[in-house]
Parts: structure tokens; sequence; C-alpha cells
């Protein structure tokens, strides 16, 4: 095989769910493309890729140059509710159903003995600044339904013990035990917004 064919495929195959029977396909495809595809493909990454940065407040991803994303921007959002998720395509999923219409914050990974996460490893540190200075009212935990997302939650729940004027709720149990939120229909996971339980 061609070693920039071979090298195109080992980066692609590396990406998630993708595989080398996946790589193969996608780099055969950019390559015969007559449309392009790839330039596009490669302009759009690099320039995502550059200019692209977690949000200093919450962690979602937006542009380097702004100063906060346009969850932390949008003054309608300034409602007292901040939902604790894991991470970005936690947002677009909860985004997708228009269940939230408050704050979000995304913490970046759950604590895990098994692969070595540890507290200081998650996007934690603002919390309790943002409590005080987004005057938030409600912590909505909408981590994953596993060992380790309960963990995480009774961490932060711990760590943020001083803020006592928060309640604290979780998602109800519509959410399936191991479940991702992405794994969930709209009209489930407004049943679990809905019904969600003071901790
Ligand atoms: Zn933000």
């Amino acid at each position: 095989m061609n070693p920039k064919i071979e090298k195109l495929i080992k980066l692609f195959a590396k990406l998630p769910r993708v595989g080398t029977r996946g790589g193969q396909r996608i780099a055969l495809h950019l390559l015969q493309d007559k449309t392009g595809r790839a330039s596009a493909i490669s302009a759009a990454l690099i320039d995502a890729t550059e200019n692209i940065a977690p949000c200093p407040n919450c962690g979602v991803l937006t542009d380097r140059a702004a100063d906060m994303c346009e969850y932390c921007r949008d003054a309608m959002r300034a409602n007292g509710q901040l939902c604790i998720v894991r991470d970005l395509s936690d947002v677009w999923t909860l985004e997708k159903s228009s269940v939230f219409h408050g704050r979000y914050h995304i913490i970046g990974g759950l604590l895990s003995g098994a692969s070595g996460i540890l507290p200081q490893d998650l996007n934690i540190s603002n919390l309790g600044r943002r409590i005080s200075d987004e005057g938030i009212h409600e912590i909505i935990f909408a981590l994953p339904n596993t060992v380790e997302g309960k963990t995480t939650q009774h961490y932060i729940m711990s760590a943020l013990g001083d803020a006592a004027s928060v309640a604290f709720t979780e998602l109800a149990s519509g959410v399936p035990l191991g479940g991702d939120l992405d794994y969930l229909d709209d009209g489930t996971l407004t049943l679990a917004f809905g019904g969600r339980k003071s901790l």
C-alpha cells in the first residue's frame, strides 16, 4: 500500500467508532471525491482546532476569541439552575430535547480508580464561585447512571458542602443503569428531567 494512503487510514482508524475498515472507506472516499471535500474538511478542521477552546466559565467548547460561550452569555439562561454534565455531547443531547433552559457545567470526566481519574482532573474548581456569582439555587446532576457517575456526584456534593443554600437534584430513574444521556429518546429525557429527585 502507498505509505501516504496507509498513514491516512491509520489516522482515521483511531477515531471513535471508526476502526480499520471504516478508516479505509473514509480514505478512499476522500481520495476519489471530485468535489473538493477533502480540502474543505482539512480547512474546517484547522480552523476549528485553532480557534475553538473550552469556555473558561463552564467548559463548553466555543470561539477562543469570545469571553464566554453562548450559554454563559445568554441572560435568559440566568434562571438559577445549573446542570452538571460529563461532556459537551450531553449538552447537545439536552439542548436537542429543549428540556432545560438554565446554565451548564461540563466536568470533563468521572472519578474512576480504574482509569486513574482524580478530583483534580475534573473541571470543578470554579463551581463554588459560579454558585455565588450566578445566583445558582439548584444544581442538577445529569451524569451517567453508573458507579463512577454516582461517586463523582457525591464527591461534588461534599466538595460544595458549604454552599448550603443550593438544592441538589438528579434525573429521575428513567435514565437506565449504566446508561449515558445520549441513549435516551427526547420523551424519556423530558420525563427524567421533569421528575428529578432531591438529594
Ligand atoms: Zn460557558
